[in-house]
């Protein structure tokens, strides 16, 4: 249990594509609990694996935004695959805990059916409209190697960059002081 570094873009762990989980045991639920810190710990509303460096698939979504109550613990998604999708769309401002203070329009569909297991192993559906329903398809797009910045322009993608690329050098030198 622990809060981890989430791994900032750019960074080729983020392009990996994630395994599958098969056997749901004490490393796989405290790869879970990592998730959960670390997402609190920086205000998410939801956070995939790969984001701590871990390349397995699993993410995991804020309990309210999910539709459970504010006590109870974030969602955890095994292996998730979508069942379906909205043809209407939602156009508005994305952010990931990967690209801080960036916020990048993406189009996405207004409504997504996921399948996934649970820590227990179980499956379950969970449907999802508006915010429920990008921040699902958004933390999917981790598992695959997909990021928000594949939506934009090369002449922002290059501005983000190098915005990033600064912030990291910073925070490098500051943790060498
Ligand atoms: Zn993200």
């Amino acid at each position: 249990m622990a809060v981890r570094p989430v791994v900032i873009w750019p960074d080729d762990r983020l392009r990996q594509e994630s395994i599958a989980i098969t056997t749901i045991d004490d490393s796989v639920r405290a790869l879970y609990q990592d998730l959960v810190d670390s997402m609190y710990a920086e205000n998410g509303l939801g956070m995939a694996a790969l984001q701590l460096g871990d390349p397995r698939r699993m993410f995991i979504v804020e309990p309210k935004l999910a539709g459970r109550p504010e006590s109870a613990p974030p969602v955890a998604f095994l292996n998730p695959v979508i069942v379906e999708v909205s043809d209407d769309q939602q156009d508005s401002e994305e952010g990931c805990l990967s690209f801080p203070d960036i916020y990048i329009k993406v189009k996405r569909p207004m409504r997504a059916k996921f399948r996934a297991m649970d820590l227990e192993g179980k499956m379950f559906e969970l449907e999802g409209e508006a915010l429920l329903a990008r921040c699902m398809l958004h933390e999917n797009d981790h598992l695959t190697g997909k990021l928000m910045i594949d939506f934009v322009g090369p002449l922002k993608r290059t501005m983000i960059k190098k915005k990033l690329t600064k912030l990291k050098q910073a925070e490098a030198a500051g943790d060498d002081a």
